[in-house]
């Protein structure tokens, strides 16, 4: 067995209630000027952070939206300049915790993330800014928040729907790591756990969305999932999501759920040991039809046409993935790719690979 594993500089807390910690956490880290980020549909629950913090908050900056654009990265930048903040709180999924680590790198800000969605981004050290109709990202150990804080509690009001897409985004984090050439044991373990957490916890928060028993196993599966995405690696799945969000606009958490199965089944024959693990992990035979099927299940969309991309865009978004090189188990070759957004516009079953 050959392996290289570096962690990242994580600092969690996790449990009901822990948002009540947010204040003597602050005081701990020396911080005692936060400026609090939120999306505009979460500003209430920013106030509230506002109000818990107290003396310790200069302001709320209420217009994270996703992708990190360029034009509100300096936004939210002159502001935090112009209050003298000396730290970022972002409660949110993974557009506003996108913005807190932003501020990390650009403007120097200690950033608290307290994740609302499953995203998993508070575990990873990838950045992102989108400008000009362009994702750039890129990895730096400086954006890792120094605190983050997961409140199950928080997640209730995540909607089932958006819960099931955001749950198959944080799968695509596991997925891809379990099902890569460069597998990485470590960083398995928590895939895999992740996998099982998820798939066992979304399926009951459709039915019963105030379990919060659910809630708290699909936020430790999020968490774990950003862990694997943080330590292990990315491949064409990823590209293919940057690519329709970057260029097309696309939300996030579905266009992970649409493509997920498809990824799968394209590197399945490359990544057998790999994706024979991921299978186990959901308990079924395939795991890209396994994928599909509970996407399916939980009523999270499964064609590209659901999300707004039109069939004359496929040729551009295809071109676009393979124009850099990527690393990926199976080859990636134009027609291979474009194929694979054919059937996940249409939402047909992924196809399975008849080498295996
Ligand atoms: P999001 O943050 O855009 O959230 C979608 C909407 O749901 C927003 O309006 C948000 O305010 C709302 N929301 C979030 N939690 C809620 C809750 N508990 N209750 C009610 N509403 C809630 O979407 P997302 O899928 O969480 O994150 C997507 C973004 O995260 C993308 O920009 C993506 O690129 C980024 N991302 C980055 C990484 C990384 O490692 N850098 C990893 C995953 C995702």
């Amino acid at each position: 067995m050959n392996f290289r594993y570096s962690t990242l500089p994580w600092n969690i807390i996790f449990g009901v209630d822990s948002l009540q910690r947010l204040p003597v956490e602050l005081k701990m880290l020396g911080r005692s000027r936060a400026l609090v980020l939120t999306t505009p549909t979460q500003a209430n629950i920013g106030q509230h952070v506002v109000e818990i913090l107290q003396d310790s908050c200069v302001g709320l900056y209420d217009q994270a939206v996703m992708h990190v654009p360029a034009a509100t990265a300096s936004d939210a930048s002159e502001v935090a300049r112009s209050l003298n903040a000396d730290c970022t709180v972002a409660i949110g999924g993974g557009s506003t915790t996108g913005l807190g680590k932003i501020l990390a790198l650009k403007a120097d800000l200690d950033n608290i993330a307290i994740p609302t969605s499953y995203a998993g981004s508070e575990m990873t050290n990838i950045w992102g800014i989108t400008d000009d109709g362009k994702k750039v990202i890129g990895r730096d150990d400086r954006v890792v928040p120094t605190l983050t804080i997961y409140d199950p509690v928080l997640t209730l009001s995540l909607p089932p729907k958006f819960a099931a897409s955001s749950g198959l985004n944080a799968m695509a984090q596991e997925a891809v790591n379990v099902a890569s050439l460069e597998s990485n044991p470590i960083v398995n373990i928590m895939a895999r756990d992740a996998v099982k957490a998820l798939s066992k916890s979304l399926p009951r928060i459709l039915e019963a969305p105030d379990d919060l028993d659910a809630r708290e196993l699909a936020l430790y599966g999020a968490c774990l999932a950003g862990g694997a995405l943080g330590t292990g690696t990315t491949s064409l799945h990823h590209r293919l999501c940057h690519t329709f969000g970057g260029t097309f606009n696309t939300p996030h958490a579905e266009t992970h759920t649409v493509l997920l199965a498809h990824s799968i089944a394209y590197n399945a024959s490359a990544a057998k040991e790999g994706t024979a693990q991921l299978a186990e992990a959901l308990g079924v035979d395939d795991a890209a039809l396994g994928i599909y099927e509970l996407a399916r299940r939980l009523g999270a969309p499964t064609t590209l046409k659901q999300l707004g991309v039109l069939e004359a865009d496929l040729d551009k978004a295809a071109a676009i993935s393979v124009e850099a090189p990527i690393s990926n188990p199976a080859p990636v070759t134009l027609e291979r790719v474009r194929k694979l957004l054919d059937d996940a516009f249409h939402g047909r079953p992924p196809e399975i690979d008849k080498e295996r």
